[in-house]
C-alpha cells in the first residue's frame, strides 16, 4: 500500500458509501435510465450478514430468464428456508438454467413446493430432465402442486406425469389443486411459510369443469399473502377463466382486492389480464414472463408479446411493469430486464433486474413498437 492511497483512501471510501448507500435506499421506485449491474445472487442482502428469524426475512420473488429464445414460466419465490418453484420453462434444457440459478439461493437443497400451473410445453417442460445433477428433482421436493385437469396428450406432458411419478416415489406429496382448493386428503387450501407469511391456492373454476378452448384456463392459480399485501399468479389463465375467478371471490369474499404484484396472465396476451381482472386487482408492480417482439407465436405485431391490449388495460393502475427478455430479432434473443427480482423487506417493496431496471414504457422497444397509453405519458 503505498502513502498516496493512504491519503485519498478514506474519502474514496465515504463516496462509495454515500454512492452505493444511496442507490440502494433511492431504488424502490426504478427511475427512468437507472442501470443496475448486480448479479441477482446479491439481490439478497448477499453484501450483509442476513439473520435468519424467519419475522425478519425477506421475500424474494424471482422470475427467471431461461437462456433461450422461447417464451416460457419459471418463477422462484424464496422466504427464510422456504423454496417455492412455479413451472420450469420451456425447454427440457432450462432445467439447467433454472437450477444454475436457483443453486445461488437455495440453503437446505429442498424446494418446500412446486407447483406446475398447466400442460402446455413452456410450463412443464423443465421437469423433465430427469438427471439427478441438473433436473430439478434432484433437489429434495416437499409439496407438488398441479393442475387438475388437462385435455393434452403431448409426449411432453407424457414425459411430465413420468417425472412427477418419480418425484413421489423419492418421496414428494403431490396434490392437485383441486385437493387443495378443497382441503382433501392432507392437501390445503393455505399453507403457512412462517412470519404469517402464507401460500393460498385460489379457485379456478375449470379445476373440475371442463375447458375446450386450450388448457390455459386450467391454470393453478395462487397468491402469496404477507401483512395485507398480496402478490397473485394465475398462470396462462384466460377471460373466462378470469372473469369466474373474479366473480368467485366478489360473491364469497368481498372482492379479490388490490395486489402489489401481478404475473401478467399469459405472458402479457391479448387473452388475459383482462379488464375485469385487473379493475378487481389493481395491480401496483406487474412482471411479465415473455420475450418481448417475439414472433414465436405470431408475426402480427400488436399482439405480439406483451400485446398492446394488455398494455391498454394495465396501464390505467400502473407504469411499473417488467418483462425478461427481448427477442424482437427473433430467433435471437437477449435480456429485456433480465432476472426480475421482486423483494419485500421491513415492508418495503423493491424491484432489481439482472439487466437493466428500465419499465417498460422507457424502453426503445416499447417507443417503437407499442402506442403509450393516455395515463403513462
Ligand atoms: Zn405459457
Ligand atoms: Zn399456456
Amino acid at each position: 500500500m503505498n502513502k498516496t492511497f493512504k491519503v485519498i483512501a478514506p474519502p474514496v471510501i465515504i463516496m462509495l458509501i454515500v454512492i452505493f448507500g444511496f442507490g440502494v435506499t433511492g431504488c424502490n421506485q426504478p427511475d427512468a435510465g437507472e442501470i443496475n449491474h448486480r448479479q441477482p445472487g446479491n439481490t439478497e442482502a448477499g453484501n450483509q450478514p442476513q439473520t435468519e428469524t424467519v419475522n425478519s426475512a425477506k421475500l424474494n420473488i424471482h422470475f427467471l430468464e431461461l437462456g433461450n429464445q422461447y417464451t416460457g414460466d419459471s418463477i422462484y419465490i424464496n422466504y427464510g428456508d422456504v423454496d417455492i418453484l412455479i413451472d420450469a420453462g420451456s425447454r427440457q434444457s432450462s432445467a439447467t438454467t433454472i437450477r444454475a440459478y436457483i443453486d445461488n439461493h437455495i440453503k437446505d437443497n429442498k424446494l418446500e413446493y412446486v407447483i406446475v400451473t398447466h400442460a402446455h410445453q413452456d410450463h412443464i417442460a423443465g421437469f423433465n430432465n430427469s438427471s439427478p445433477i441438473t433436473g430439478l428433482f434432484a433437489y429434495e421436493i416437499g409439496t407438488i402442486i398441479d393442475f387438475p385437469k388437462t385435455n393434452s396428450a403431448s409426449a411432453t406432458y407424457n414425459s411430465y406425469k413420468s417425472a412427477i411419478a418419480a418425484a413421489v416415489k423419492m418421496g414428494a406429496v403431490h396434490y392437485t389443486a383441486l385437493q387443495c382448493f378443497n382441503n382433501e386428503n392432507g392437501a390445503q387450501r393455505e399453507y403457512e411459510l412462517g412470519g404469517g407469511v402464507k401460500l393460498e391456492i385460489l379457485y379456478n373454476y375449470y379445476y373440475d369443469h371442463s375447458q375446450n378452448n386450450g388448457e390455459n384456463d386450467y391454470s393453478v392459480c395462487l397468491r402469496i399473502v404477507q401483512n395485507g399485501n398480496q402478490y397473485i399468479f394465475t398462470g396462462d389463465l384466460e377471460k373466462d377463466g378470469e372473469d369466474r375467478l373474479v366473480d368467485y371471490y366478489a360473491k364469497n369474499f368481498g372482492g379479490l382486492g388490490h395486489c402489489v404484484l401481478y404475473k401478467a396472465g399469459h405472458h402479457a396476451s391479448v387473452t388475459s389480464s383482462n379488464t375485469k381482472l385487473m379493475s378487481a386487482i389493481t395491480p401496483e408492480y406487474v412482471c411479465v414472463t415473455a420475450c418481448a417482439g417475439t414472433s414465436e407465436y405470431t408475426t402480427n405485431n400488436p399482439v405480439k408479446f406483451p400485446s398492446q391490449d394488455f398494455v391498454n388495460r394495465v396501464a390505467p393502475y400502473t407504469d411499473k411493469v417488467f418483462v425478461t427478455t427481448y427477442a424482437g430479432n427473433y430467433p435471437q434473443f437477449e435480456s429485456f430486464n433480465g432476472n426480475i427480482v421482486f423483494s419485500v423487506s421491513d415492508g418495503k417493496f423493491d424491484i432489481q433486474c439482472s439487466n437493466n431496471n428500465l419499465k417498460l414504457k422507457e424502453t426503445k422497444w416499447f417507443k417503437e413498437n407499442r402506442t403509450m397509453p393516455v395515463s403513462w405519458k
